[in-house]
């Protein structure tokens, strides 16, 4: 067994054919990569009350105890990131480099919660009555339940694993159908390192029998979901009968506004950053870039020149920064973008159209002349394609920016300080990078407003999501 089927050794995938198993193949190559099996209800209902049982045990044991176990996982995907990686890139398409960042990313979340985990401290408040002692204290949610995306295979799994199990919970994971395999890689590490099997459960199968399931059975007290807008509503709805706990972490629509102030070295490295990582399909990937007048010809220019000069093929190859698109409904969909915006006036600057490598590879795109009756300023384009648009005054700027029903993530270049504190402020996004394209890290709260989502992962902050907090009133007279 090589070292990549190592992290695959796990019951529910093979690398022959199973009769109603998922396929996995590889974006760049078309080549089938494994089969995995996928769980019936009856069979999720069973992992669910496994999981129930193995909770109660987990939520026994004390805060470091489940830390160090936590520590264990955190250092097997550090001593195999290589392979991680490499699995990653086969599966989703991404560089290695990026691969490779990613699951740096992701082991972050892990080390980050095993710390938190020995800080889920409660309060005592001052009371009314001198006989009376007034607590607070923090418990698990109970058995929790994840739905995850194909952008980020190991992170967006690593982000809800790591809290729920340093809080004391249980969780079920069900990954993008695209992407299982990266998922159940981190899960062999997991056991490996001590996490019992029904604790940190991985299912595949149809999403929304899944999802109903997660919804209608009342053992699963938490829901949390990454994905498009669209199917965070329908689980919101869903939910509501057992008013489970959400955390939903939907999709974006963020601008980035350069300033006739900005360095524009600056602002045109954190434009490509932000735009063309994982092919522009991340969620806090830049979808609107605002310059002002007085610097728009010569930042299209350069923005145009470096957006030319990125390498595509095969992310295992050397020097490759721009992997395939996901699928071929994903390249259907830039090409409508792009139509529609050359049709209402916008001009290619560079790329525009599908690599002669063929698949699904699309070429870097920048558009100057874009303006707010284009599809792409309402919606999420999730591809290599860039948009500029041209703006006179902050005011309009902010206005244009805030012009969406997304808050996840928003840009601003600007070398004024007064101007970055009330630009910033004035957006409305969960967060907002300034002078910089790359904001995501396990310390900071990720997470959204308005039709982004509810909830915030990472950071101090991220570990409430899996935590109910008990008050206790002792009388003592
Ligand atoms: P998606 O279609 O919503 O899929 C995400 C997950 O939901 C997958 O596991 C998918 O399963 C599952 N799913 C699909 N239909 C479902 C249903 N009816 N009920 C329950 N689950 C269902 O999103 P995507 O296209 O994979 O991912 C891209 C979206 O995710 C973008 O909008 C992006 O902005 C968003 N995103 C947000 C964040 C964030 O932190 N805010 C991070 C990354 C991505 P199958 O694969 O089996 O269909």
């Amino acid at each position: 067994m090589n070292a990549i089927e190592q992290l695959l050794n796990h019951p529910d995938v093979r690398t022959t054919p199973l009769s109603d198993g998922l396929k996995i193949r590889n974006p760049a190559t078309g080549d089938t990569l494994a089969y995995v099996r996928t769980t019936s209800v009856p069979q999720l209902n069973h992992i669910i009350a496994k999981a129930q049982t193995a909770q109660t045990e987990w939520a026994a044991k004390s805060a470091l105890e489940r830390a160090d176990i936590l520590w264990c996982w955190y250092r097997l995907m550090k001593e195999n990131k290589e392979n991680l990686a490499r699995l990653m890139t086969m599966e989703q398409g991404k560089s290695l480099a990026e691969s490779l960042g990613e699951i740096d990313y992701a082991a972050g979340f892990i080390r980050w919660f095993a710390e938190e985990a020995r800080r889920i401290d409660g309060d005592i408040l001052t009371s009314l009555k001198p006989t009376q002692k007034l607590m607070v204290i923090k418990q698990p949610v109970g058995v929790t339940a994840a739905i995850t995306p194909w952008n980020f295979p190991a992170a967006m799994i690593t982000r809800k694993a790591a809290p729920a199990l340093a809080a004391g919970c249980a969780i079920i994971v069900k990954p993008a159908s695209q992407t299982p395999l990266s998922a159940y890689a981190q899960a062999v590490l997991a056991y490996r390192a001590g996490i019992p099997q029904d604790l940190f459960a991985v299912v595949n199968g149809k999403a929304a029998d899944i999802s109903n399931t997660f919804t209608q059975n009342p053992i699963i007290r938490k829901i949390s979901f990454t994905g498009s807008t669209e199917v965070g509503i329908q689980i919101f709805r869903n939910s509501a009968e057992h008013i489970k706990k959400l955390s939903l972490e939907l999709g974006g629509n963020a601008p980035l506004l350069v300033f006739d102030d900005a360095d524009l070295d600056k602002a045109v490295e954190g434009t490509m950053l932000s735009k063309f990582r994982n092919s522009g399909q991340t969620c806090v990937c830049t979808n609107r870039v605002y310059v002002q007048a007085g610097v728009y010809n010569e930042f299209c220019r350069r923005l145009a020149v470096q957006a030319g000069r990125l390498k595509l093929g095969n992310g295992l190859d050397k020097g490759v920064q721009q992997g395939p698109l996901i699928d071929a409904d994903a390249v259907a969909k830039v090409e409508a973008y792009i139509a529609d915006a050359l049709e209402k006036g916008a001009q290619c600057l560079t790329g525009g159209r599908r690599s002669p490598l063929g698949g699904t590879f699309f070429e870097p795109t920048v558009l100057s002349g874009a303006t707010a009756d284009m599809l792409l300023a309402r919606e999420e384009i999730f591809g290599p394609l860039c948009p500029v648009f041209k703006f006179e005054s902050e005011a309009e700027a902010v206005a244009q920016a805030n012009r969406t029903e997304a808050g996840l993530a928003a840009y601003l270049f600007t070398r004024d300080t007064a101007r970055q504190w009330r630009v910033a402020e004035a957006l409305e996004y969960g967060m907002v990078g300034i002078n910089t394209g790359i904001i995501s890290n396990e310390v900071a709260p990720f997470g959204g407003i308005k039709m982004s989502g509810l909830g915030r992962e990472g950071s101090k902050y991220g570990i409430n999501e899996y935590l109910e907090l008990k008050y206790l009133c002792l009388d003592i007279g």
